[in-house]
C-alpha cells in the first residue's frame, strides 16, 4: 500500500515541478513513507533520517526539504520532528494530497515546520493523478484503507484510521486508465480487502467478488489479484468468483495468526481455529488448488508453549503454499501493550525459528509439486541473468530461461503477454520455467 501510496505522491509532485531522482545528492525534496506495524520499521525510519542528514552533512550538499509520510507520520506527529528537527514536514497517509500545497509553504519560508495529520472530508482518491502511466505490466490499486476491527496487538486502525472503501466508479475507473496505459495485471489492495463494498446502490449489496466480476470485463486485464482478507468478512461472492471468474489468480491470503483458540481470543480475532478451516474448506470445495497463505504473530502475551504446538498443528493441517511470521511487537496505544505475561525474547525467537521451519517445509513441498505442469503465466520483467519474470497462478516467483521459444526475435514484446511455461524445477522461494512448446 506505501508502494501504491508512494507512486501517486509522485504523480502530484510531477504536476508542481518535481520528478523522482535515483539520486538522493542531487534530491531537492525527501519523502520517507513510513511503516508503523512493527517496532523494527518505525525504528528503521529515524536510522534512516539520520544516514541522509549525515549525507548532505559531510558531502557539503544543500539540505533538501525533508518530509516524512506514512503511518509513523501518523502516530508520532511531532514527536518526529522533536527528535529529528532538520524534518521540515510530516503528512499522514490520508493527507498526502496537500503535499504541493504544504511544500509551496516550506519553500516560501526555510524555517517553517508543517504538519498535516487530517483525515480528510474528500477521500484522497477524489484528488489523486489517475493519467500519468506508470509503466508496469502488474500493478497495485488501493481499494479499501483502514480498520474498524482492532485486532489487540495492532496499530492500524490508528494509523490509517477507520474502514473507508472507494467507491467502484473510481476504481473502475483507474483501472481502465491502467489499462489503456498497459497494465495487464491488478492487485486490489487493501487492510481487509474483503471488506470492500459499495452500497451506493441501496440495498443491493456490491462486493469485492461483484468488483471482480466487471474489472474481469476489462480487456486488456488478463490477471487479477487481491490481498489482505479477513477471515470474518470472507463471503461466499468472493469465494465462487474463484471458481467462475477466469482471470482471478487461485491464491488466497487469509491470514490466522495464531492457532489457538485461546489467542485468537486475546488477540480479539473474532473466529476460532476451527472457523477458519471451514473457510478454507469451503474455499477448497470451489477452487480446489487454491494456494493458501497466512501471518502468524509469535509471542503474543500469553502464548503458551502449548498455544504454540496448536500453531504447529495448524501450519501442517493446512499445509500453507507460502506465510510472512513475526515476532510479536508491542505497540504503543494497542490493548495488547497492556497485557502482562509478556513472552521472553529468546522464547519467541525459538518459536519463530520453529514455526518458519515448518511453514518453509510445506511451502517447499507445494513448490515441488509444481514441477513438470505447465501453465500460463503473465511476464512482467526481464532480471540481470537475462531470466524473463512472472508469477505463478499460484503467486510463486517464476524466473523463465529462453530456450524454448521458438520465436526469439519478438523477446521484447513478450513482457506484458501471458505466455504457456512449463516448470523445470522449484527451490525455496521460486521455480524455474522454459516456455512450453506450443509457447
Ligand atoms: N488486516 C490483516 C493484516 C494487516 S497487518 C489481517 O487482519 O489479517 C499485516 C500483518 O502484520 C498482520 O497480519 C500481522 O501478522 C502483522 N502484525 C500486525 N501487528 C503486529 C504486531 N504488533 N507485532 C507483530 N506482527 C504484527
Ligand atoms: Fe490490524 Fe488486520 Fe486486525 Fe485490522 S483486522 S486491526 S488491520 S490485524
Amino acid at each position: 500500500m506505501n508502494f501504491y501510496d508512494s507512486d501517486h505522491m509522485s504523480n502530484l509532485l510531477n504536476d508542481h515541478g518535481y520528478q523522482t531522482s535515483e539520486d538522493i545528492d542531487c534530491a531537492d525534496l525527501v519523502i520517507l513513507n513510513t511503516c508503523h506495524i512493527r517496532d523494527k520499521a518505525a525504528e528503521k525510519m529515524y536510522s534512516d533520517l539520520g544516514r541522509i542528514k549525515k549525507n548532505y552533512e559531510n558531502n557539503n550538499l544543500t539540505k533538501p526539504i525533508i518530509a516524512v509520510a506514512g503511518c509513523v507520520a501518523q502516530a508520532e506527529g511531532k514527536e518526529i520532528i522533536k527528535r529529528s528537527p532538520w524534518v521540515d514536514l510530516v503528512v499522514g497517509p490520508q493527507a498526502y494530497t496537500d503535499l504541493p500545497k504544504l511544500l509551496k509553504k516550506i519553500n516560501s519560508n526555510q524555517k517553517k515546520r508543517e504538519i498535516n495529520l487530517n483525515f480528510p472530508e474528500v477521500p484522497k482518491f477524489d484528488l489523486l493523478n489517475f493519467d500519468k502511466k506508470r509503466n508496469k505490466v502488474s500493478d497495485y490499486v488501493t481499494i479499501q484503507e483502514g480498520c474498524d476491527k482492532f485486532c489487540s496487538f495492532c496499530v492500524v486502525p490508528f494509523t490509517r484510521g477507520p474502514e473507508y472503501s472507494r467507491s467502484r466508479k473510481s476504481i473502475l475507473k483507474e483501472i481502465e486508465k491502467m489499462a489503456q496505459n498497459g497494465v495487464k495485471e491488478i492487485i486490489l489492495l487493501g487492510q481487509n480487502v474483503n471488506a470492500w463494498r459499495d452500497d451506493t446502490n441501496g440495498s443491493e449489496t456490491y462486493n469485492l467478488g461483484c468488483l471482480i466480476q466487471d474489472i474481469a470485463k476489462i480487456e486488456e486485464i488478463l490477471s487479477i489479484r487481491y490481498t489482505t482478507s479477513h477471515p470474518l468478512d470472507m463471503d461466499l461472492e468472493l469465494i465462487k468468483a474463484h471458481k467462475d471468474v477466469d482471470k482471478l489468480m487461485p491464491y488466497l491470503h487469509l491470514p490466522i495468526q495464531s492457532g489457538s483458540d485461546d489467542i485468537l481470543k486475546k488477540m480479539n480475532r473474532r473466529h476460532t481455529v476451527s472457523e477458519y478451516l471451514k473457510i478454507i474448506e469451503l474455499v477448497r470445495k470451489y477452487c480446489e488448488d487454491i494456494a493458501i497463505s497466512s501471518d502468524f504473530i509469535v509471542g503474543h502475551p500469553g502464548e503458551t508453549e502449548e498455544d504454540h504446538k496448536k500453531t504447529l498443528d495448524i501450519i501442517n493441517e493446512v499445509k500453507f503454499a507460502s506465510s510472512y511470521s513475526f515476532m510479536y511487537s508491542e505497540r504503543p496505544g494497542t490493548k495488547s501493550a497492556e497485557f502482562n505475561e509478556l513472552v521472553a525474547e529468546n522464547v519467541k525467537k525459538t518459536r519463530l525459528y520453529e514455526i518458519q521451519n515448518s511453514l518453509n517445509h510445506h511451502q517447499l513441498v507445494f513448490n515441488k509439486n509444481m514441477e513438470n505442469l505447465d501453465f500460463p503465466i503473465l511476464i512482467t520483467d526481464k532480471n540481470k541473468n537475462n531470466q524473463f519474470v512472472g508469477r505463478s497462478p499460484y503467486n510463486q516467483t517464476v524466473y523463465i530461461c529462453e530456450e524454448n521459444l521458438k520465436v526469439k526475435k519478438h523477446y521484447e514484446k513478450l513482457i506484458g503477454s501471458m505466455i504457456n511455461v512449463k516448470i523445470i524445477k522449484s527451490n525455496q522461494n521460486s521455480l524455474l520455467g522454459a516456455f512450453a512448446k506450443n509457447a
